[in-house]
């Protein structure tokens, strides 16, 4: 007897020939299944790079897969949505069997599930082995406990996974967390010479698919000029074996550090590879840990590398999975301002967020600082409505796959969850931005004016939001010390600060 047809939906953040979605594959009688979905490039409004990315990383998978003679069946660039193209496929086809690794988005899951129990179909939809938690693995740990930190989780995953600890489960090197000898800011003199990052030139799949974006989404942002992303396994690794050879060494010291048109510092660009799942955490992390031992880094950039990977990676996709769909509609503070307009230009007189936001448009990249202690910032300071936040940042970085798009801007940049998962808001004055930056030197505003014609607006904002919320703020010991220094102003003064941010928050968009 043959067996039955089965369709294996491969999603477009699915590109690795290890994916549990080709385990048991019939030659013979099964088909993948890949669908270019204009529908999905348009519904959340994305940057040209990030389409570009995803369309130029599916095709040379399925040249891959073709070249591997697996029977693919490759629907390029259809109005229908990914599950209406499936739907049509499964009709054409008469087929009864569909095979998928869990999507990253919540939404799709729920829709492939719906289409299979209309259609009467058998769905397997298997777990993603690429991660390193499980979801019952986290929703176990996170059962019964009043607060999820990352702190907790990151050490029991250094456990279980014996990274980074001994024989008896204790940390290398004594201690857990590093962090008080990272996030330094460059010297006052500038970064001086950071070993550029490993950049690839379009091949001829990728210059069609630029053209092809360029043409067919003209007036989405940002820019394709720079398009030097890795788009093949073979280019990720490639990017991940420079990395750990030439830059890993400085990412921990300069982690948190920002400097006008210095877009990537010492970081590793490796997010989009790994979300698209052209690289494995797993190797990953080994390969950081081999070029530790090779050249003897320090283990509080290594620690910090993998605390990220291990840690937050992980973390916040076990938090997304577990607080669905609610994370999405959470707000927290009631915000309900809209987007000033200059988040999709970068046409802003702030220098902090020209640069960050300027440099988005250009690369579809901004660094972890950058997207949470500067226009993450600004956005909670400047109470705009949650779910127009989470668009832009969904919208416009290469990375963002809403698994670890959404927990990251709601729960963490803006709060939106009541600190579900992040003990406070994490807020800043223009201070902070001039003490790990040097925007502030060549910025109109002056970073430690509180009020007035040259006071910094992001300054103005974080007194207010501290005026705004003092009560509550002191009512809990671990938002107490935040009001502290309120104290030390005058009453007149904090006036002027409400009169002035009431100025700044009804004109948002002439910042
Ligand atoms: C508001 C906001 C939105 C974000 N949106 C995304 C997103 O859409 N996609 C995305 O991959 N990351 C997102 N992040 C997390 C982080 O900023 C990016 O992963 C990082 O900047 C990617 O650059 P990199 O590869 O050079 O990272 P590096 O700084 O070199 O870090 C190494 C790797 O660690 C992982 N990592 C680091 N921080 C986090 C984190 N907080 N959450 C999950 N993984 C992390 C990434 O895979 C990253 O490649 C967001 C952070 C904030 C504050
Ligand atoms: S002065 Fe304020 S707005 Fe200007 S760069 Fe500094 S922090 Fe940003």
């Amino acid at each position: 007897m043959t067996s039955p047809k089965r369709l294996v939906l491969i999603l477009g953040d699915q590109l690795d020939l290890k994916s549990a979605a080709l385990h048991n594959f019939h030659h013979e009688t099964d088909e993948v299944f890949m669908v270019e979905s204009m529908h999905e490039a348009q519904y959340v409004w994305s940057h040209q790079a990030k389409i570009a990315l995803f369309l130029s990383a599916m095709r040379h998978f399925a040249q891959t897969l073709k070249s591997l003679h697996y029977p693919i069946s490759y629907i390029r660039s259809t109005p229908l949505s990914i599950v209406d193209a499936l739907k049509e496929r499964i009709q054409q086809e008469k087929i009864t069997h569909l095979i998928c690794v869990e999507p990253g988005e919540w939404r799709l899951k729920q829709e492939i599930e719906a289409l299979a129990n209309k259609l009467g179909l058998q769905l397997e939809m298997r777990e993603d082995e690429h991660f390193f938690c499980s979801h019952q693995e986290f929703t176990d740990w996170a059962a019964g406990k009043k607060e999820l930190r990352l702190e907790y989780f990151y050490r029991l995953m250094r456990k279980t996974h014996q990274i980074l600890v001994d024989a008896d489960g204790n940390p290398e090197g004594g201690q857990w967390n590093f962090d008080q000898d990272n996030r330094k800011p460059y010297p006052k003199k500038g970064p001086g010479i950071i070993e550029e990052p490993i950049l690839f030139e379009p091949d001829t799949i990728t210059q069609e698919v630029i053209a092809f974006v360029k043409k067919t989404y003209p007036k989405h942002p940002g820019s394709l000029e720079a398009f030097r992303w890795p788009v093949t396994r073979e280019q990720a690794l490639e990017a991940l074996n420079y990395f750990v050879d030439y830059r890993l060494r400085n990412f921990g010291v300069f982690q948190d550090a920002m400097w006008t048109d210095t877009p990537y510092g010492w970081h590793s660009m490796l997010s989009s590879s790994l979300n698209l799942k052209l690289l494995n955490p797993r190797e990953v992390i080994s390969a950081v840990i081999n070029a530790w031992k090779k050249y003897s880094l320090d283990l509080s950039t290594v620690e910090g590398f993998i605390r990220q990977i291990l840690g937050w990676r992980e973390f916040v996709r076990g938090m997304y999975y577990l607080d669905m769909p609610k994370m999405a509609q959470d707000n927290y503070y009631q915000h309900q301002r809209s987007l000033p307009k200059w988040y999709w230009s970068g046409q802003t007189n702030m220098a902090c967020m020209k640069d960050a936001i300027g440099q988005t448009l250009r690369y579809g990249y901004a660094h972890h600082i950058q997207r949470l202690m500067v226009t993450g910032n600004f956005a909670l300071l400047a109470e705009i409505l949650p779910s127009q936040v989470c668009d832009w940042y969904l919208a416009i970085y290469v990375d963002a796959i809403e698994w670890v798009e959404l927990p990251n801007t709601a729960g963490m940049a803006l709060f939106a969850n009541g600190g579900r998962f992040t003990s406070k808001p994490y807020i800043a004055s223009g201070a902070y931005i001039k003490r790990m930056s040097n925007y502030c030197g060549s910025c109109q505003y002056k970073p430690d004016v509180r009020f007035g014609d040259n006071a910094c607006p992001v300054t103005t904002l974080y007194w207010n939001f501290l005026i705004k919320h003092r009560t509550q703020f002191e009512a809990s010991p671990r938002t107490r010390l935040m009001t502290a220094n309120l104290k030390r102003i005058s009453d007149e003064d904090q006036s002027s600060i409400t009169k002035h941010a009431k100025q700044l928050l009804n004109h948002l968009n002439d910042l």
